[in-house]
């Protein structure tokens, strides 16, 4: 009867792995024309900074509009992208759609207005970035200080000295950049103090619970401390109400991003969100 179990068990386990690599493979081509095909958008979500009272930035992120699928995450095809090879030609897309709108934005709003470009590691690390970068910024004529790179811990986590080189290289360009979900990934504070860094992101998944999880507010005024002491900037991610916001403003973190003040949008409904200063009307509530 086990055994009879088991051969069961097995072939039904084979079975939904074979699905499984089935629908990958057919992901796989999808994605390969989707760039062709025009299926990727880019859709901008605010960096407000409630202690400037200014928009200081707009963070780029990618969507699949998928015939087959309709939209699809990034969080599930990003990963396909960097085992495929897929995310040079995507992420140097991403880069000069994203550095392309920014320079629109430097002509035409009053304030400067940052674009925030996430990089995943393979990216990060590939020798011709700083080179890609420098062009797609001579080329759209955005100013590289306008320019936020995001990076998250797991790029230090392989060879750090290849990627302090790299992010030395790249800060010649003038670029900013921050670590993207601090905190989530595993490796070692001492890289911190060992390069240029402008900006720490507070992760989503700490801000979440501030109100009920002791160790998440722990976490948070740790890092808004350590980031004051090692002069970096700060935002938090993932703010989606009044207590969240409250609590980062009373322990001294002002610059916010969040669905409390808005949703990733696409590019052309961007001034219109700035000149409203609905966040900031918002954020005086209560
Ligand atoms: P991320 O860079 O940490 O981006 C934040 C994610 O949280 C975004 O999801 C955003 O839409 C979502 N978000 C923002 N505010 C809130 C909130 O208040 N509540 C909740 N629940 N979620 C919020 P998205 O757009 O699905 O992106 C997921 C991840 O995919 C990103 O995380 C980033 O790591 C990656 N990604 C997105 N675009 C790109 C890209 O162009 N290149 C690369 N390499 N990765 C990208
Ligand atoms: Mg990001
Ligand atoms: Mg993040
Ligand atoms: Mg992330």
């Amino acid at each position: 009867e086990a055994k009879k179990n088991g051969r069961n068990g097995y072939h039904f386990f084979s079975l939904q792995l074979a699905e499984q690599a089935e629908r990958r493979h057919r992901m796989e081509i999808n994605l390969r024309s989707a760039l062709k095909e025009g299926e990727m958008q880019l859709v901008y979500q605010p960096q407000i900074d409630l202690g400037k009272v200014r928009i200081t930035g707009m963070e780029a992120l990618l969507r699949w509009q998928s015939p087959e699928e309709g939209t699809i995450s990034p969080a599930r095809f990003i990963p396909l992208a960097e085992e495929t090879g897929l995310i040079y030609p995507l992420g140097e897309w991403v880069l000069q759609q994203a550095c392309r709108q920014g320079a629109i934005w430097q002509k035409t709003e009053a304030s400067p207005l940052c674009v925030a470009v996430n990089l995943s590691a393979k990216q990060f690390h590939q020798p011709d970035l700083a080179k890609n970068i420098k062009k797609i910024l001579r080329e759209t004529g955005l100013s590289p200080h306008l320019l936020e790179l995001e990076i998250t811990e797991s790029v230090f986590l392989e060879n750090m000295e290849a990627a302090i080189e790299a992010l030395t290289e790249l800060k010649k360009l003038g670029v900013q950049f921050s670590i993207d979900d601090f905190g989530t990934g595993y490796s070692s504070l001492s890289y911190l103090k060992k390069l240029p860094i402008d900006r720490i992101k507070i992760a989503q998944e700490f801000v979440r619970d501030i109100d009920t999880d002791d160790g998440d507010k722990a976490i948070i005024k740790a890092t808004i401390a350590m980031a004051k002491s090692l002069g970096m900037k700060l935002i938090a991610e993932g703010v989606e109400n009044h207590q969240q916001l409250a609590f980062l403003l009373l322990h001294g973190c002002h610059a916010m991003q969040g669905y409390y003040f808005a949703k990733p949008m696409p590019a052309q409904e961007v001034p219109s969100f700035i000149h409203s200063e609905t966040c900031f009307k918002l954020a005086l509530q209560e």
